[in-house]
C-alpha cells in the first residue's frame, strides 16, 4: 500500500486501526487480514519492539508518527489516522490497554478471552461506556458460515430442539516458556484459551445459557510443565430445558469438534471446527458446504460499520464478561467437585442471529 493509498483510505471513510502487539496472531492473521477489508484498513501499529514496529512500517506503508510503544500509548489520544485499537496482547494486559484505549477516545477490538477476571471485564465496560466508544471482542467465529449454519440449524430448530451438544478444542500448545503456561499471564490453561470457543459454541448453537456447571481437571501427564495452569479439563453445561452440554479442553490433545443433537437429526463440524481455516461439517442429512472466508477480514469490518452505521456490535463487551463469567464457574466446579449455579443476565444480541 503506498501513502497515495492510504490517503485514499480515509477519502473512502475507511476507519484506520492500530494493533496493539505484535505476536503471532497479529503477524500471521490480522495483518493479513488487514489487507482484504473494505471499511478499515491498518493505520498504526503499538509494540516495544521498535524494529518490530518498522517492519510492520515497511509492509503495511506505515506513516512515521504511527508507530507507537507501550509507554507512549496513550499520545494515540490526539491521532486522527486512528479509529479503532485492537488489543492483541497476552490476557492479563488486555485490561489495562483497553482502558487506556478508551481514554484516548478510540473504540475497542479486544482479544478473547475478554480478561482474567469478570472485575476487570466489568471496568472495561464501564470505560468504553464513559468515554462512548464501542467494544467488541474478537470472535472470530461468529463470521464463519459454518458457524452461523450451527446456529441456524440449533437455534430455528431444523432438526427439531436440541437435546444434547459436545464440543471439544485442544491442541499441543509447544514451548514450555510462554506467557500460555503461566497463570498470572494467561489467568488460567487450555480452558481460557481455547476451551472458550466451547462455551460460545454451545451457547449459540443452543440458543440459550446455561443454568450450571460441573468439571474436573484431567489427570496432568507432564506436572512440570503444567505447574501453574491445568493441562486439560472436561466440564458440562446443563440448560433450563434439561439440555445438556459436554465440554473437553486440553494443552497436550489435538481436539476439534461441535456437535449438536436434536430430536430429529444431528449436526456437527469436525474434524476442523474452530480452525481458521479449513472447517468441515455435516449433518444427518449429507455434507456442509460453504466458501471459505477470511473471519478476521469479516469480524473488523462488521466492527467498523458498526461504528459508522451507530449500532452496536455482535460480539460485545458484554458476551466477553458473560463467557469469563462462565469459565470462572467451571474452574470453581473443577476445584470444589460440586455443580456450580450460574444466574446470568441475558443481553442485547445474546447469541446473535
Ligand atoms: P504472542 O505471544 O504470539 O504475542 C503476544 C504479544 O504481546 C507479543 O507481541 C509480545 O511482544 C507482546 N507482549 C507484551 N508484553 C508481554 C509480556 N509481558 N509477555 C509476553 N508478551 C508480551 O501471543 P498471541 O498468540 O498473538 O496472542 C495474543 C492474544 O491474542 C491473546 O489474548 C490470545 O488469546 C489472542 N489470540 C486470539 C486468537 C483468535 O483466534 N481470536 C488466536 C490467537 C491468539
Amino acid at each position: 500500500m503506498d501513502m497515495a493509498k492510504q490517503d485514499r483510505n480515509k477519502e473512502q471513510k475507511r476507519l484506520g486501526i492500530a494493533l496493539v502487539g505484535l505476536g503471532t496472531y497479529s503477524e500471521q492473521e490480522l495483518g493479513p487480514a488487514l489487507k482484504e477489508t473494505n471499511h478499515c484498513y491498518l493505520a498504526g501499529v503499538v509494540s516495544s519492539e521498535r524494529d518490530k514496529c518498522e517492519q510492520w512500517q515497511k509492509e503495511y506503508n506505515l506513516k512515521d508518527e504511527n508507530l507507537y510503544s507501550y509507554d507512549d500509548f496513550d499520545e494515540i489520544s490526539s491521532n486522527k489516522d486512528i479509529d479503532i485499537v485492537y488489543v492483541v496482547l497476552p490476557n492479563d494486559m488486555h485490561a489495562e490497554f483497553v482502558t487506556r484505549a478508551a481514554k484516548a477516545g478510540k473504540h475497542v477490538i479486544c482479544e478473547k478471552p475478554m480478561a482474567t477476571s469478570v472485575e476487570d471485564c466489568q471496568r472495561m465496560i464501564d470505560a468504553c461506556r464513559e468515554a462512548g466508544v464501542k467494544l467488541a471482542i474478537g470472535y472470530r467465529l461468529h463470521y464463519d458460515p459454518y458457524h452461523q449454519e450451527m446456529m441456524r440449524l440449533g437455534q430455528d430448530e431444523v432438526y427439531g430442539k436440541v437435546k444434547k451438544l459436545i464440543a471439544k478444542n485442544g491442541m499441543d500448545v509447544g514451548d514450555e516458556n510462554q506467557w500460555r503456561l503461566d497463570r498470572e499471564d494467561a489467568g488460567g490453561g487450555p480452558l481460557m484459551d481455547v476451551g472458550i470457543y466451547c462455551v460460545q459454541g454451545v451457547i449459540y448453537t443452543k440458543g440459550a445459557l446455561p443454568v450450571s456447571v460441573t468439571a474436573r481437571f484431567t489427570k496432568k501427564q507432564d506436572p512440570e510443565k503444567f505447574d501453574e495452569v491445568e493441562e486439560g479439563l472436561t466440564w458440562e453445561m446443563q440448560f433450563a430445558d434439561g439440555t445438556e452440554a459436554f465440554c473437553e479442553t486440553s494443552y497436550v490433545k489435538e481436539q476439534n469438534l461441535l456437535r449438536a443433537e436434536a430430536e430429529n437429526g444431528w449436526f456437527e463440524l469436525a474434524p476442523v471446527a474452530y480452525e481458521y481455516r479449513g472447517l468441515s461439517g455435516r449433518t444427518s442429512d449429507g455434507p456442509m458446504n460453504f466458501k471459505e472466508v477470511r473471519q478476521q477480514a469479516l469480524q473488523m469490518d462488521d466492527f467498523a460499520r458498526c461504528i459508522i452505521e451507530g449500532r452496536e456490535s455482535i460480539v460485545p463487551g458484554e458476551m466477553g464478561m458473560r463467557d469469563v463469567q462462565i469459565l470462572e464457574a467451571i474452574y470453581e466446579a473443577a476445584r470444589t467437585g460440586k455443580k456450580v449455579e450460574l444466574h446470568l443476565e441475558p443481553f442485547e444480541n445474546l447469541v446473535e442471529m
